[in-house]
């Protein structure tokens, strides 16, 4: 790990590339084909890629995590009625649903790993649900057979947010394989990215290919249109840096893995700060590190925040607020139906970390927090 100029910033994220000849020996084949987008052969590799990868056979690629969960919702056919799903996520998560029609219903999550609380899943149920919609939370795994069997016996559809969890497996099972979809954010701030991107992996063999229409305007021929698609298809420069990401992806999870063991040595065991979970059977890619401040600390969320920060530390309040709290949903959701997901946002800050962060600066980051 080498030595970051310490009058440089240190921001939650720095987003993992590749050599630039790596990247453009990728260029030179996108420039001699003359196709840049509409599934060229850059798409195609990276599709294959992630087949590989990810143990799907049924993997999507879409312009970025956002559209694959609004078309995925739309793939599984849910026009209208309620979705089960959690508060405590990023904005796209609730967005995805609103701009289906559909009516988001917050369900509580979990002190301990902050997925979705499966034992509260059930008293939301109504004659209007139609689906669940969990989130692999800071790539904590949900409880996945439970929400299964919850859904089984509801008749109810799955739709996986695993934009954390790229690469992870769980009981070694890769966690694309879960649910009726699962989907995947190739963001620049993600563990793993293409600059931007997503992807959507379907259980069943006909949503996987009305999700492919749907990201291309519904055009099955030349002249027939099938569906009333919208365009979020990945482009070939999106999959070629997705392509070379990819080769050095297990070593920047190893990186991440030993940027997290020097946060641990150094934080665990301190009071107030309740550090994320280890999950068993989880096969972790380290995405984030947060930590909760409790009122043992003596110092709130806020003014640990706020010291970091004159540190030239930027660790981010990820998440809060809560969806079911943001602006555009004033007055229409109630944040405190969902008390352990609203404490939880007021406590949450999600320290740096990204494959490059050298060790000096988690001993900086932990003094301020030790101090
Ligand atoms: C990043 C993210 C998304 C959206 O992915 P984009 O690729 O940025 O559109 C959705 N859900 C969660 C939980 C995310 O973190």
């Amino acid at each position: 790990m080498k030595t970051e100029d310490k009058r440089q910033p240190v921001l939650v994220t720095r987003p993992s590339m590749p050599e630039l000849d790596e990247y453009v020996n990728e260029l030179k084949d996108i420039w001699d084909a003359r196709w840049l987008t509409n599934f060229g052969a850059k798409h195609e590799a990276f599709r294959k890629a992630l087949i590989s990868r990810l143990g799907s056979e049924r993997v999507e690629l879409l312009v970025n995590g956002h559209m694959a969960l609004e078309l995925g919702l739309k793939a599984l056919g849910l026009e209208s009625g309620e979705v089960i799903t959690t508060p405590f996520t990023f904005v796209s998560t609730t967005h995805a649903i609103v701009r289906n029609g559909l009516t988001p219903v917050f369900c509580d999550i979990s002190p301990d790993d902050y997925t979705m609380d499966v034992s509260k899943i059930e008293d939301l149920i109504t004659d209007r649900t139609v689906a669940i919609l969990p989130v692999h939370v800071y790539g904590n795994i949900c409880e996945i057979e439970a929400i299964q069997d919850i859904a089984d016996r509801h008749g109810l559809k799955v739709l996986y947010d695993a934009a954390h969890a790229f690469g992870e497996r769980y009981k070694g099972v890769g966690i694309a394989n879960f649910g009726d979809i699962s989907i995947f954010s190739f963001h620049a701030t993600k563990v793993f990215n293409s600059i931007e991107g997503g992807a959507a992996v379907c259980r069943d063999g006909a949503v996987s290919e009305k999700l492919r229409l749907l990201s291309d305007f519904g055009i099955s021929t030349e002249t027939d249109i099938d569906e009333t698609g919208a365009n979020a298809k990945m482009n070939e420069f999106c999959a070629a840096m997705g392509l070379c990401n990819l080769r050095h992806l297990d070593r920047e999870i190893e990186k991440r893995r030993q940027v997290t063991c020097a946060y641990r040595e150094r934080l665990e065991g301190v009071k107030g700060i309740k550090l994320n979970p280890l999950q068993d059977d989880v096969e972790s890619n380290h995405a984030y590190f947060p930590i909760v401040v409790e009122d043992e600390y003596g110092m709130s969320r806020d003014e640990l925040s706020d010291a970091l920060n004159e540190e030239g530390i930027f660790a981010r309040k990820y998440f809060y607020p809560l969806t079911s709290d943001c602006g555009c949903y004033k007055g229409r959701f109630d944040p405190a139906a969902t008390p352990v997901a609203l404490d939880i946002s007021k406590r949450v800050l999600t320290l740096p970390l990204y494959a490059s962060l050298d060790e000096e600066t988690v001993e900086r980051i932990c003094k301020v927090i030790l101090k």
